[in-house]
C-alpha cells in the first residue's frame, strides 16, 4: 500500500528529530558543558588550569614516614565521624584519600564514635593505612540533648520542619550530630594537643594527586579554614540563625573582623528568595563535610561565645541548624577573609556535588562538573558569591 508523500516527509522528519534529540541527551558530555551554577559571563575557574597553590610547599620524604624518629608531621590529625555500620564507606574513602595523599605523609587518623567503635571497624580501618589511627568515644555530655531542650517544643518543632520538606527533621541524632560538629569536636580530651584537623565522611571521594603537606599549607600561610565547595542552604532549616546571630553581634560588636566576609554573607543579589526566607543570611556556606581547619578559631573567645549563644537559643534542635552555616558565618564575621583558603586542587566528591579541578593530576572526575545530580542542583552552587566578595585563595 502506497503511503502519501506528505505522510512520509511528516515521519522521516519525525525519526530526525528523535535521532537529534537522543544525540543531544547522550552525547559524550552532554550535561557538562559550564555549570549552570556560574552565570555565561563568569567563568568556572575550576575550567583554567590548576597546579598547586603558590610559595613554599613541603614535599614527602623520610620525616613523613610513619614511625620518623624526627617527624615532620605537624600536630594535624585526619578527623572522622562515623557509625559502626559506615564501615564501608569509611573504608573508601580512607583508601581514596591514601592514595592520593596521606600515604606519603601519614598524618594519624582518629575516628570518633557516640559509641564503643567494634573490633571489626578498628581492624579494618587500620588495614588501610600505614599511619596511626585512633579510635576514640565521645562522652556523654557532649553528645546528649542539653537539658534546656523542650521535647514537646521539638516534637512540634519537627512538625513544620517535615512540612517544609526538611530533610532529617525527626531525626534526633542527626540534630545531635549537627551540634557536636558546630560546637563540641574540637573540645574532646583526644584533641587537646592537636591543631588542625581534616574531616572526612564516610563515602566521599578523592581524585587528585595531592603532593605537599596540606597541614604545613595551613600553618605556613597562615589560613585558618580550608573548603572547596559552597552550596546554599535550605532557608526553612535556620530561619532564626541570621537573627539569633545579629542578637548576638549587638551584644559583641567587637567580635566583627575589620577585614570579615559580611557582605559574602549577606548577599541577595542572586538568590533574593533565600536571603529572604533566612532573614537576611544569604544561605550561602562551605560545605562541611569537608574541612581544613585550625581549631584555633573554634576554641577561641569569639566562636565560643557565638556556640554559646546559639546553643540556648535552641536552633539546634528547634529548627535543623547544620554545622555548615554555623561554621561558615562564624567564620564570616570573626575571621579575616584572607585566611579563608579555597583548595581548588582537591578534587573531590561527596554525594551529589563535586569540585574537579582542571590538572593532569586528577582521574575519576569530570573537569568543572559541579554535580552528576538533576540539572536543577547546579543552582545550589554558590562559589561566585565567594569569588565576587573575597579573594580566591
Ligand atoms: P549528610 O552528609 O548531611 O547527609 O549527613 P551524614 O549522614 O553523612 O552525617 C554526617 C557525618 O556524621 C558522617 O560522617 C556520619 O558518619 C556522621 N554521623 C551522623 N550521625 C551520626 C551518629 O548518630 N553517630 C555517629 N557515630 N556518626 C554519625
Ligand atoms: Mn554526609
Amino acid at each position: 500500500m502506497a503511503i502519501a508523500r506528505p505522510v512520509r516527509v511528516l515521519g522521516l522528519a519525525a525519526v530526525m528529530m528523535w535521532c537529534f534529540f537522543l544525540y543531544q541527551v547522550f552525547r559524550p558530555g552532554a550535561n557538562i558543558k559550564v555549570p549552570l551554577g556560574i552565570p555565561n559571563n563568569e567563568r568556572d575557574p575550576l575550567l583554567d588550569p590548576t597546579g598547586e597553590p603558590e610559595g613554599i610547599l613541603h614535599r614527602a620524604g623520610p620525616g613523613y614516614a610513619p614511625d620518623a624518629a624526627h617527624s615532620e608531621r605537624i600536630n594535624a590529625t585526619l578527623l572522622a565521624l562515623v557509625r559502626n555500620s559506615e564501615l564501608p564507606g569509611m573504608l573508601q574513602a580512607m583508601r581514596d584519600l591514601e592514595r592520593t595523599w596521606n600515604h606519603k605523609f601519614n598524618y594519624p587518623w582518629t575516628f570518633f564514635n557516640d559509641e564503643e567503635f567494634s573490633d571489626e571497624f578498628k581492624k579494618k580501618t587500620s588495614e588501610v593505612t600505614n599511619a596511626e589511627t585512633r579510635y576514640e568515644v565521645i562522652p556523654r555530655e557532649h553528645w546528649e540533648v542539653p537539658s534546656w531542650i523542650n521535647m514537646d517544643l521539638f516534637q512540634e518543632s519537627v512538625k513544620i520542619l517535615e512540612e517544609h520538606d526538611i530533610q532529617y527533621a525527626g531525626m534526633m541524632s542527626y540534630h545531635q550530630m549537627c551540634r557536636w560538629n558546630s560546637g563540641l569536636f574540637y573540645k574532646h580530651p583526644a584533641l587537646a594537643n592537636t591543631q588542625f584537623y581534616w574531616r572526612v565522611e564516610p563515602k566521599v571521594h578523592f581524585f587528585c594527586d595531592i603532593d605537599y603537606d596540606v597541614f604545613r599549607f595551613m600553618q605556613d600561610h597562615n589560613k585558618t579554614y580550608g573548603f572547596t565547595i559552597n552550596l546554599y542552604d535550605a532557608p526553612d532549616s535556620i530561619p532564626s540563625l541570621w537573627p539569633e546571630t545579629t542578637k548576638f553581634l549587638s551584644a559583641h560588636p567587637s567580635y566583627l573582623h575589620e577585614n570579615s566576609a559580611m557582605n559574602w554573607l549577606v548577599d541577595k543579589a542572586r538568590r533574593p528568595d533565600h536571603n529572604y526566607k533566612a532573614n537576611g543570611y544569604s544561605t550561602c556556606h562551605f560545605w562541611s563535610n569537608f574541612e581544613i581547619a585550625d581549631m584555633s578559631f573554634w576554641r577561641s573567645r569569639e566562636y565560643e561565645d557565638y556556640f554559646n549563644h546559639l546553643d540556648r537559643a535552641g536552633g539546634f534542635f528547634y529548627e535543623r541548624w547544620g554545622d555548615a552555616p554555623v561554621h561558615s558565618i562564624a567564620l564570616g564575621l570573626f575571621e579575616d577573609r584572607n585566611r579563608i583558603h579555597w583548595f581548588r586542587d582537591i578534587g573531590y566528591q561527596h554525594i551529589p556535588f563535586f569540585n574537579c579541578p582542571n590538572s593532569p593530576k586528577c582521574k575519576g572526575c569530570v573537569t568543572g562538573r559541579f554535580t552528576d545530580g538533576e540539572a536543577w542542583l547546579n543552582k545550589e552552587d554558590c562559589r561566585p558569591n565567594w569569588f565576587k566578595f573575597a579573594h580566591m585563595d
